[in-house]
């Protein structure tokens, strides 16, 4: 069967000053500032439109201290997206910065790993150090899309469409799914938290928040694996993605850039 070939954009909303140590289990002896930023990600084939991830509002970035730079809805219609009117949104894993935005996507199924519903509704939730990545409000609107026929349960590896596919990796969150999407330049794996930033795959550390460190670097070797090269796989909030990637037009520099 012929693949599909995908555009693939990333979507900058939002952004968040700190320190390098706070981006490694362990900290890191060359600790300087290492700001980070928040994405969402679409891949747009032929009229299909897969949204991967779906950020958080001005209200969440209030509370938890976060600065908006362009709202997930401004982003999505600069490259031709209509929020209400996508079907299908990705969602890589339930944390806060990847499920917000509730009413931006009325039309759409959310696709996401049982075992992330299960983490995020279960006896882990018990935990207010497991729990502080996700926010309530955000657990209870996935809850009552299930009520309402509009989330689809995934199970390990799946592909969803020709060319796109979803890799439950964990480790970050016990569900955590990577996107592997097959572009003009080869397989694309958007790692989402897969790998916060180059230096975690590269130098085969993981972030502070995690369930499972031995699945956060098993899904390293993975993440390798399913790309074209080291350079296909695409972390899920460093800023240097916008630098090594092409913007998507030249009034998008530093906004959106174009990953296939
Ligand atoms: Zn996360
Ligand atoms: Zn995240």
């Amino acid at each position: 069967m012929g693949q599909s070939i995908w555009e693939v954009y990333a979507v900058r909303y939002a952004h968040h000053h700190r320190m390098a140590r706070e981006n490694f289990l362990g900290g890191d002896v060359h600790d300087g500032p290492m700001p980070i930023d928040y994405f969402v990600w679409a891949v747009r084939c032929e009229g299909r439109v897969f949204v991967i991830d779906t950020g958080f509002d001005e209200a969440m970035a209030l509370k938890r201290g976060r600065t908006i730079v362009h709202n997930v809805g401004a982003g999505l219609r600069a490259i031709g997206i209509d929020p209400a009117q996508v079907e299908d949104v990705l969602i890589t894993h339930m944390h806060y910065d990847h499920c917000g935005n509730h009413a931006l996507f009325p039309k759409a199924r959310y696709h996401l790993q049982d075992r992330e519903m299960f983490f995020s509704t279960g006896r882990c939730m018990c935990h207010p150090h497991l729990q502080f990545p996700f926010d309530e409000e955000d657990v209870v609107a996935m809850v009552r899309r299930v009520f309402h026929g509009r989330v689809v349960f995934h199970d390990g590896d799946e592909e969803i469409a020709p060319g796109l596919s979803l890799h439950r990796v964990g480790g970050h969150s016990m569900g955590l799914q990577m996107v592997r999407v097959n572009t003009r330049r080869g397989w694309v794996v958007l790692a989402s938290d897969a790998t916060h930033f180059y230096a975690n795959i590269e130098r085969g550390l993981a972030y502070p928040i995690v369930y499972n460190v031995a699945d956060v670097l098993e899904g390293y070797k993975r993440a390798y694996a399913l790309a074209s090269s080291p350079g296909h796989v695409v972390p899920g909030h460093d800023p240097l993605v916008l630098e090594r990637y092409p913007s998507a037009a030249p009034e998008l520099k530093g906004w959106i850039a174009r990953l296939d």
